[in-house]
């Protein structure tokens, strides 16, 4: 069975208990990291741990963990269940206190938990024939540069776009891409230019995105940080989607409509390639 880490402990799954008066559990008051693990080792750990800062910063949390600390509770995690490839989550909520919009005093311990996930990652379906997305109105709350745990609406309507048949949802606010349910959306315009939503509260700061935007300047492809809207995505050459456990995979419809041919294209292929060799080599 699964070892889960749960404030200082390794316990099997099973036997893993959280208070009913967990902040995470009664108002969503957490926040969260998932890092991918290839070859047995940690991608861009250091990346996701700065963001998980940020994140706490912004909700007003004080870190009990030092960095140090943390790569090795994933490491242990690693190794105890026997992780090769897929992931790493780690969760930190404000801890256990009686029901109260205030929050508690900053001294009540957080809530600490992680658990990994033995996926494939490089080998994908997804990646070989591409996702076909919907358009949705972004009903998220306004802060989604924090990455907290009130993930309710990003669920449903990754399920709304698995009904119509699809398989993610791009959100829109005013007609344009914010960005994928869980995921940077992307697009390659005709002179080739790789655009995607400049970072602002309206979506998440991806550590993926940042490093994939690397491999394309060294690539010498050029990028445009700005908004587009279903229009110019259904128009443009190509399309494809970030995350750190997706790494780049293409889009190939969005709203019924075939992208570019209708097929993964090259632009996505290369960066998928070239983002897996480096996170493999970089890997700690
Ligand atoms: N946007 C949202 C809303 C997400 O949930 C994610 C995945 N956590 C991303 C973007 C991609 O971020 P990352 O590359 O850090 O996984």
């Amino acid at each position: 069975m699964r070892e889960v880490f749960v404030n200082g402990q390794y316990l099997v799954e099973a036997e893993a208990r959280i208070s009913v008066f967990d902040r995470g559990f009664l108002f969503a008051d957490g926040v969260y990291e998932v890092t991918s693990v290839l070859d047995g080792r940690l991608v861009d750990f250091d990346g996701h741990f700065e963001r998980l800062l940020r994140s706490m910063e912004a909700l007003e949390m004080e870190p009990s963990m030092t960095r140090d600390e943390l790569l090795a509770v994933h490491r242990q995690l690693v190794r105890r269940n026997g992780i090769n490839e897929g992931l790493v989550y780690l969760q930190v909520t404000r801890g256990v206190a009686d029901r109260d919009f205030l929050f508690p005093p900053g001294t009540t311990p957080l809530t600490i938990v992680a658990f990994t996930q033995k996926k494939s990652l490089v080998e994908s379906e997804h990646a070989r024939r591409g996702l076909k997305v919907i358009s949705l109105e972004d009903m998220r709350w306004g802060m989604c540069d924090v990455k907290t745990t009130q993930l309710l609406y990003a669920s449903m309507a990754k399920m709304k776009a698995r009904e119509q048949g699809a398989d993610d949802a791009w959100l829109m606010r005013d007609g344009l891409i914010s960005e994928g349910t869980s995921n940077n959306a992307y697009i390659v315009t005709d002179e080739g230019v790789i655009v995607t939503r400049d970072l602002s509260p309206q979506i998440l700061s991806g550590i993926t995105r940042r490093a994939v935007l690397q491999c394309a300047e060294k690539l010498q492809m050029k990028v445009e940080e700005r908004a587009f809207s279903v229009q110019e995505a259904a128009g443009a050459k190509e399309a494809f989607v970030t995350s750190a456990t997706t790494f780049v995979t293409p889009v190939t419809e969005v709203d019924g409509r075939k992208i570019g041919d209708g097929k993964p294209g090259p632009v996505a292929r290369k960066l998928r390639e070239i983002y897996l060799e480096e996170s493999i080599r970089n890997a700690i």
